[in-house]
This record gives C-alpha cells, structure tokens and sequence, in this order.
C-alpha cells in the first residue's frame, strides 16, 4: 500500500533525524561546548547488611535542553557505534573520581564503580586514563572499581583479558556486570582476575516468586565466597527481598529500596543524612 510505506518513511525519517540531532548533540556535549546540556553523573548506593554504605555506582545522564533528563539508553549505543564511548567514559571516570574523593572529605568513604564498554577496557587508553585519575584525585585504587557486563565479556573474553590483569596489578576493582545473565559463565571466571560479581537484577527481581532461585543466589554466594570475589545484589527493591538476600548470605545491596540514582549534591545529601540517623 503506497500509503502505508509513505507512513513508514516518515517513520524512519524521524528516526533517522533524531539519532542525527542526538549524535551532534553528544560530540557538542563532550567538546565542552555550550548549547546541547550537561552530561551528568548520578549515583546509587551500595550498602552492606549492617547498614553501611560501602559504595556507589556511577550513572550517565545527559541533561538536555530540550529534552529534558535522558537515561543511558538513549544514547550510548549511538555513543559506542560512533566511537564516542571513550570520551565519555573519560568523563564519567574523572567526575566520579572527583565526586568521590569530596564524599570522602566529609568523612564518608566508599568505593566507586564506573561502567566500562568492551571497546573501553580494550582501548590502549584506558589504563592512562585510570593512572591519571588516581595520581590526580586522593583515591586509593582498590576504591575504584569498573564494571563490565559479563555479555560484553563473553564476547570476546581473550581480550579483555591483559588490560583485566593490569587493572588487578594496580589494585583498581573489576567488577562482572548483569551476572548470571550470559551463558557458560564458569570458563572465563577461571581466567579473569576479577574482584566482584554483580548478580543481574532479574534474580533479586524473581527471588520472592520462584523457589529455584534462592538455589541460584546461594550456590552464587557460596561461589563468590570461594573465587574471593565480592557479590553485590542489584535492582532491590523491597524489603522482603532485602531480608531474602541477607538470609542467603548475600552481604551487598543496591536498589531503589536504598535510594534511586541521585545527582552529585543530593547523593552527598542523602550520605550525610544516613549518616547522622
Ligand atoms: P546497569 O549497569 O545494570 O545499571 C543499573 C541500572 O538499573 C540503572 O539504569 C539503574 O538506574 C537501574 N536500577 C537501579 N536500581 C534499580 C531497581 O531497584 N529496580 C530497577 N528496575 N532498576 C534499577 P540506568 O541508569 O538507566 O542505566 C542503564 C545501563 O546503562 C546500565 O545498566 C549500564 O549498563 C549503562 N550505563 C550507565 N551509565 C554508564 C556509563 O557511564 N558508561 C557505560 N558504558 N554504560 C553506562
Ligand atoms: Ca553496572
Ligand atoms: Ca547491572
Ligand atoms: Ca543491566
């Protein structure tokens, strides 16, 4: 039907002008040049069963004129396939090195974790980068840490494999994103000197609801235990299942039930909050 491709074309049309808009966009954002809003760097915090807050992880935002607060997803893959993604981890890297090196001047100490793409661990780069961050910023390289999802990992295991064990020579954290959620998970475990696994939230989420994944968490707490990696649950969001969790030995928690990614000021807010209760 003519008239139905003609509705399609302009479909495709908006699309195609949008992705052109966003990408303009993001190279005007990381030039550091005005017009095109702010990338931000939100954070969520990780807790431990007794209560303290023992990290936070960093989350890109694009805060943008028009509009309005854009969510990673919105632009990072256009950021990764346009070769942008280094730049903006640079960025996202040096904030929250700065961000929490202040959260540690007001006495509150924690680890921060920065999400790294595949094309980012393997880039010759990235290690520069980390060395610049620790020699500029009074962070201790073990409370750096970056994440990768173990998908990207699985991927192409052999090479995130030497820049693996120089982030581990310099004591900087690394931590196995989505966990669980890639398949035949125990080959490159053996390999990867790793420092965390982040069990994926879609387990936390059927926790309550399925009786076979308290079989799962656990044999993964008791993995973790022996690998001596640290486990950090995600996407908690109720009590009931913050409980299920302790319970299963699972000492690292993150979720809205804690708090929802908060921008720089009010993370620091809600630290000293905590703190004080
Ligand atoms: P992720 O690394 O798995 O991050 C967790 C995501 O889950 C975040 O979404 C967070 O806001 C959301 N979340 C946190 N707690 C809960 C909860 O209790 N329930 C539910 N349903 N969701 C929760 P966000 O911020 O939209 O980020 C999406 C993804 O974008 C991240 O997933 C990460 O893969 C990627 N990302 C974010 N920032 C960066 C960055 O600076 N660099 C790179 N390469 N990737 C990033
Ligand atoms: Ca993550
Ligand atoms: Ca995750
Ligand atoms: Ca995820």
């Amino acid at each position: 039907v003519p008239g139905g491709w003609g509705v399609y074309d302009q479909a495709a049309d908006a699309e195609r002008r949008e992705r052109r808009e966003t990408l303009e966009g993001l190279r005007v954002v990381l030039a550091g040049a005005p017009g095109a809003g702010e990338l931000e760097v939100h954070y969520q915090p990780q807790v431990a069963a007794s209560g303290v807050v023992v990290g936070a992880e960093a989350l890109v935002r694009w805060r943008h004129p028009d509009r309005g607060l854009l969510a990673p997803a919105a632009f990072l893959d256009l950021a990764e396939e346009r070769g942008l993604m280094g730049a903006l981890t640079a960025r996202v890297l040096r904030r929250a090195a700065a961000d929490a090196a202040g959260w540690a001047r007001r006495g509150h100490r924690l680890r921060v974790s920065v999400n790294v793409s595949t094309s980012v661990l393997v880039d010759p780069g990235l290690m520069p980068l980390v060395e610049e961050v620790l020699a500029r910023t009074p962070l201790a390289a073990s409370d750096l840490v970056l994440e990768i999802t173990e998908t990207m990992l699985m991927k192409d295991p052999e090479r995130a494999l030497p820049t693996a064990r120089r982030l581990a020579e310099r004591g900087v954290g690394l931590s196995i994103d989505d966990y669980g959620t890639g398949y035949a998970s125990m080959g490159y475990l053996d390999d990867l000197p790793a420092t965390e696994l982040k069990l994926d939230r879609a387990f936390t989420a059927r926790l309550g609801r399925r009786e076979r994944t308290a079989a799962i968490v656990r044999t993964t707490v008791d993995l973790a235990d022996r690998l001596g990696l640290r486990l950090v649950a995600e996407g908690v969001e109720d009590d009931a299942t913050l409980r299920a969790l302790h319970g299963l030995g699972v000492d690292e928690t993150q979720g809205y039930l804690h708090s929802r990614p908060l921008d720089a000021a009010a993370f620091g807010c809600w630290l000293d909050e905590r703190a004080a209760r």
